[in-house]
């Protein structure tokens, strides 16, 4: 297994980067569940037409979509950390070679080498 990691230099500017990314997702998450129309408490009570509930519906949709987005993110940039931690960082998660470079560049949370992605 690839014994080559990444200098301090490098990984300590990326994990705050990741941080802060972590609790922008944190707060956007938050707002979502405010914005879900099935979260709000007088709903039950209301008695509104049709028509408002197929707004709710549709509305509930877009969101849950967001949501799903956001949670996956999130969850990459959890594991990249933890990757980190544990000077695993840029190997990948199938074969535990190293993942080429420029692809980290675009993205530091993909966690497979191109071969084993395109593998699947
Ligand atoms: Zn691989």
């Amino acid at each position: 297994m690839s014994k080559i990691k990444f200098p301090t230099k490098i990984l300590q500017p990326l994990r705050k980067q990741l941080q802060s990314e972590e609790l922008k997702l944190k707060k956007r998450q938050e707002n979502l569940n405010t914005e879900d129309p099935f979260n709000d408490g007088d709903r039950l009570n209301d008695n509104a037409a049709v028509d408002a509930d197929a707004a709710e519906e549709f509305g509930h949709d877009r969101v849950s979509a967001l949501k799903l987005e956001v949670d996956k993110t999130l969850i990459n940039i959890r594991k990249t950390l933890t990757k980190i931690k544990l000077g695993r960082f840029g190997l990948c998660d199938n074969c535990g070679r190293m993942i080429d470079t420029d692809r980290l560049a675009i993205d530091p949370t993909v966690s497979k080498c191109i071969r084993c992605a395109v593998e699947k």
